[in-house]
């Protein structure tokens, strides 16, 4: 809201006006009174004495105007110094806030040269802020946000920019001296240590911890002060990211690679994008063999991405991408929806195993998702399993409960995937209802080789004949470790000796020599045909 000067410009005439006026009215009528007096008559101009009363009340008047104006005014300085703080700053922490960041950079940018001196931004997430937020309430996390901001302020130098960017996200700029570039090493030591120790709220003591991304100005002398604020405000994000991915509570400085490391993401983001309308991601499959009979008794499906600009990718490098950018439902389910289809075609007998991922988990829809696409596959709910990691059962073991109990009464079998790997206590084995267990593939593959592998075989063979749970083991290479391995039970098994994942049509091919094929009468399909010992699959 601005004041509309035409006005005042108004108001000061009316009062330039009156005081003019009652000089020279008043210098008349007083000379007109006292002649009046004097003389004894009465005065020549009594128009000018109303005139003059008329006129006082004018100037009073205008002086109410005026303090009234002036006292406007005022207030609305206020209003407009208090919606500009609003605006530029942060309520909670006093910080500014994201949008008044890069100017203010750009300030100090332009500051710092003229004294010689460079810039270092600081890019902060606070750990686990989230769970802290949830678990002690958002005063807490109010608090945490509060004392750790005062506790960075208080060591950073002066004329230092503080910003809040997002819930726990921060970012720092101090200027430094370039031939003592160590002293910003001094400082991050200080700063850890001061946000390392205990927030105390309410007799609470929580532990906090940061993750903060590094980056100067020192190689960009040249640069556009508001194209440098941009890029250093970038590159503290990726030096944080980085730290946030070494494990958390560290600080780590920008590196050009990152930069790379950034742009092969989002092409890569990008291609997942894109591959999953145009059915890149295929399922591949594989074996999976009774170990005492070596009978064939189904497969495990593992996706592959196709893609036309790297080849073929391994799922461990586009999962967790898909995950992240909340695309691993529609991705596993094309996967699943062309897995029923070429399974359909199988052996009866033949199981189809898929992985699931711990988010899809956490969808309430999951169960209703699955058997949708069973009914239109047409496919038997038991001949389906579902392999799910014991890293799930780390998140909300109430939620996986409910799930693995509703796929279950429809039939649907569930496995326990890389098992071995995850701290699982044998009361959450118990309490949930797995059909089987699979070991993982490290613990199998270094069988004979590593002492304490043998250990972990026989103690998770020991639980699962306790529990009276199958077991498969993953990863056998060699006929060495199936033989070690016999030793401890029995078991289902897959691995390589047993033949690489492989596409659909190979699995038909496959399947169509044995007459594992659905509808093949052929006489061959019995026990023999759906032998797969070693040394046939490996030739
Ligand atoms: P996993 O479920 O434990 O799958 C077994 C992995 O071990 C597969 O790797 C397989 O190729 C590999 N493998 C099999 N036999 C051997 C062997 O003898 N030696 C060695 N060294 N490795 C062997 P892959 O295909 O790269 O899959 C990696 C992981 O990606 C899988 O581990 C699974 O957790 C995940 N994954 C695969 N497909 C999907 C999917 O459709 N959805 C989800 N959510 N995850 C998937
Ligand atoms: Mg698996
Ligand atoms: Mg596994």
């Amino acid at each position: 809201m601005t004041r509309r000067p035409d006005n005042d410009v108004i108001g000061l005439g009316i009062i330039v006006a009156a005081v003019l006026m009652f000089v020279a009215n008043g210098s008349v009528v007083v000379g007109d009174f006292l002649r009046a007096i004097l003389s004894g008559d009465a005065p020549h101009e009594p128009m000018l004495g109303i005139a003059l009363i008329l006129n006082i009340a004018l100037l009073l008047f205008g002086w109410r105007r005026y303090v009234d104006l002036t006292r406007e005014v005022g207030q609305r300085r206020k209003a407009e110094e208090t919606a500009h703080r609003l605006a530029h700053t942060d309520p909670l922490t006093g910080c500014l806030n994201r949008r008044s960041v890069g100017k203010a950079l750009e300030d100090i940018i332009r500051a710092a040269r003229i004294t010689g001196h460079e810039l270092v931004v600081m890019m902060m997430d606070i750990d686990n802020f989230k769970r802290a937020n949830d678990t002690h309430g958002h005063q807490a996390g109010d608090a945490v946000l509060t004392q750790t901001v005062e506790r960075v302020a208080a060591l950073l130098p002066e004329r230092s920019l503080m910003a809040r960017l997002g819930g726990d996200e921060f970012a720092f700029a101090a200027i430094y001296d370039p031939d003592h570039a160590e002293a910003i090493e001094r400082l991050m030591a200080r700063i850890t240590a001061a946000i390392s120790r205990p927030v105390m709220i309410d007799g609470l003591s929580l532990d906090v911890t940061a993750s903060i991304g590094l980056a100067t100005s020192a190689d960009k002398a040249d640069a556009d002060p508001a194209e440098l604020s941009a890029a250093l405000l970038h590159r503290a994000d990726l030096a944080m990211y980085q730290a946030k991915k070494s494990g958390r509570n560290r600080y780590s400085w920008f590196e050009d690679v990152m930069e790379s490391e950034l742009r092969f993401r989002s092409e890569l983001e990008r291609g997942i994008r894109e591959g999953i309308p145009r059915g890149e991601f295929v399922p591949y499959y594989e074996k999976q063999v009774d170990l005492d009979t070596g009978e064939l008794t189904g497969f495990e499906m593992l996706a592959r991405w196709k893609s036309p600009r790297h080849g073929i990718v391994s799922p461990d490098i586009f999962i967790p991408i898909a995950e992240e950018i909340g695309l691993i439902s529609e991705l596993s389910e094309s996967l699943i929806r062309q897995a029923l289809r070429d399974a359909r075609e199988w052996d009866p007998r033949l199981t189809l195993s898929v992985n699931i991922s711990p988010l899809q988990l956490r969808d309430p829809w999951f169960a209703q998702k699955l058997l949708k696409l069973l009914v239109e596959a047409n496919f038997p709910p038991n001949r389906l399993d579902i392999e799910i990691t014991e890293t799930c059962l780390h998140e909300s073991i109430g939620v996986v409960r409910t799930l693995i109990t509703s796929l279950k009464n429809q039939g649907i079998r569930i496995s326990l995937d890389d098992f071995g790997t995850g701290y699982s206590s044998l009361a959450q084995l118990r309490t949930l209802p797995f059909d089987q267990i699979k070991i993982d593939r490290f613990f199998v593959s270094t069988l004979g080789t590593n002492k304490d592998s043998a250990t972990i075989i026989e103690a998770i063979s020991s639980l699962g004949k306790g529990l009276n749970m199958p077991m498969t083991a993953e990863g056998i290479e060699s006929p060495e470790v199936l033989d070690e391995l016999r030793k401890f039970g029995s078991f289902k098994g897959q691995g390589f000796l047993y033949g690489q994942p492989v596409d659909a049509q190979e699995v038909r091919a496959m399947l169509a020599e044995r007459a594992l094929l659905q509808g093949s009468d052929d006489p061959a399909a019995d026990t023999q045909a759906q032998t797969d010992t070693p040394r046939t699959a490996l030739g």
